[in-house]
């Protein structure tokens, strides 16, 4: 199983590197997270062992377990799946990342559950970039405004934008809407310049997303095989 992940992994960089040349990125401006949701820790393991560092989870417990077990890695934990606000302490003191904030009341419990002796939790808004389609996201237009909230709360670090686009081979209609999550990004600069990270690229759109200026592409199938 595991030098399948490795070859894996070492595919998924090499398309990451070429996407990076092609549409003249940096050298190693693009980060890649392993998103492991549904897959054992021995998977997790074999994806460390491969030299990854940032882990994704979308369920809390699952993830809690995992953590346990691969203690001993010192790996770098992303949340990324839709939050109820009865998880959020939890989530605030066994994370290191969320990417999947998308309001209010979610980001002060963060803030508020964050220990204080542990360094400030990294945060991504979630948008909705697709419209009406998916129920997670905000929408672009309260984005400012969550934006500025965040500001003011001193156990949460504001580092940027994620987004999960309607799903399509075209990546023209790709492109299209990672631009527009880079836009709004280069916006929310201007006054939240701590605001760099654009976390968008999934197993199927991972080029458009490069093009259009993810700076960390979160990829599960392509690293751990399809989910059964
Ligand atoms: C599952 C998931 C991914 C990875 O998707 P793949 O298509 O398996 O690469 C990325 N981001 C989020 C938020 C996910 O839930």
């Amino acid at each position: 199983m595991s030098p399948s992940i490795k070859l894996n992994i070492a595919k998924v960089q090499q398309r990451i590197a070429e996407a990076e040349k092609k549409y003249g990125r940096k050298t190693d401006s693009v980060q890649l997270m392993a998103v492991s949701k549904t897959r054992p820790a021995s998977m997790v393991r074999a994806a460390a062992d491969a030299g990854l560092t940032e882990i994704g989870e979308n369920y809390l417990q699952e993830a809690l377990d995992k953590q346990r077990e691969l203690a001993d890695l010192g790996l770098t934990w992303h949340f990324i799946g839709p939050i109820q606000s009865n998880k959020t302490r939890a989530i605030a003191e066994h994370f290191d990342w969320v990417h999947s904030v998308d309001r209010l009341k979610i980001a002060q419990r963060l803030n508020d559950q964050r220990p204080e002796t542990m360094a400030p939790l990294n945060i991504c808004l979630q948008v909705n970039i697709s419209g009406e389609e998916s129920k997670s996201g905000l929408p672009l237009e309260e984005l400012d405004s969550l934006a500025d909230q965040l500001a003011a709360m001193p156990n949460i670090s504001a580092r940027g934008l994620m987004a999960i686009p309607q799903a399509t081979d075209s990546i023209n209609d790709q492109r299209q809407a990672f631009t527009q999550l880079a836009d709004a990004l280069h916006r929310l600069q201007q006054k939240h310049p701590t605001m760099t990270t654009l976390s968008m690229g999934m197993s199927n759109d991972m080029d458009a997303a490069i093009a259009e200026g993810a700076s960390i592409v979160r990829i599960g199938t392509d690293i751990f095989g399809p989910r059964q």
